[in-house]
């Protein structure tokens, strides 16, 4: 069985204030029971060094939210994966539907910076998902599989990658599919992993992220296949945050 991971995704929000939030995660960690999950919050890059020190008493791992596909160069606002890394991350967002549709990522992009991270000694976390107007026309599972196939680098066969499907009309909405999609997408989603990494296929990490809170988390989380959770806006509070983490 895979040891579940819950991952935080602060995105565009936090100063230096949030890490409030984050003393207040760690207490609740170190005091209550040991959390069965791993724990990562991605923080933006401004206060990531602040997530790794802060983080570290109570086991609270840190990741970047993107990096770029070089390891160096001319590219004014970009973030290498040797960055991340340095700053004492262990893991990167790549691929996340708000870097598709907001910066165009393609798949090609983002197996070429999952590729960079694991180069850098990361473990990315690879996101894909489809369009509420692709679930409707009954695309969702062929979507998903393109974005699979494109996005994950072959250097997955020998190293730590993690899946997050996140379906874009369940991100920020309070709208999550039913637990059978949830089911059958997951089971698709290992069956390709499976298909193209043999025996590494049935123990890399699926997370389901998208309105995933403390009222959904303990049936999303039961899912088979589903082996943690990316939360967004429940990530921002530790106690909302906590109760995800608990429902492992
Ligand atoms: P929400 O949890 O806010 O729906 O966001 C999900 C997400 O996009 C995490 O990466």
């Amino acid at each position: 069985t895979i040891s579940p991971l819950i991952a935080g995704n602060w995105k565009m929000n936090g100063l230096r204030g949030s890490l409030d939030e984050l003393t207040a995660l760690a207490g609740m960690l170190t005091t209550g029971e040991a959390p069965r999950a791993l724990v990562v919050i991605c923080p933006p890059a401004t206060i990531l060094s602040e997530v790794v020190h802060q983080g570290a008493t109570a086991g609270i791992l840190a990741g970047g939210q993107d990096c770029h596909t070089e390891s160096h160069g001319a590219h004014t606002g970009d973030i290498s994966a040797g960055m991340l890394a340095d700053a004492g991350a262990q893991y990167v967002i790549v691929g996340h539907s708000e870097r598709r549709a907001d910066h165009g990522e393609t798949d090609a992009q983002v197996c070429a910076k999952a590729e960079a991270a694991i180069g850098a000694g990361l473990k990315p976390i690879i996101c894909v998902g489809e369009t509420e107007s692709q679930r409707d026309s009954g695309d969702a599972e062929n979507v998903v599989a393109a974005q699979l196939a494109g996005s994950i680098p072959e250097a997955a066969s020998q190293h730590e990658v993690i899946i997050a499907y996140e379906p874009i009309w369940a991100i920020g909405t309070g709208r999550t599919p039913t637990i059978e999609d949830i089911s059958s997408m997951h089971a698709a989603i290992r069956e390709k992993l499976t298909a193209r990494f043999a025996e590494k296929g049935p123990s890399i990490r699926i997370l389901y992220g998208g309105s995933l809170k403390p009222q959904n988390a303990r049936e999303i989380l039961a899912v088979e296949n589903v082996n943690g959770g990316l939360v967004g806006g429940a990530s921002l509070l530790a106690k909302d945050f906590y109760t995800i983490i608990s429902a492992v």
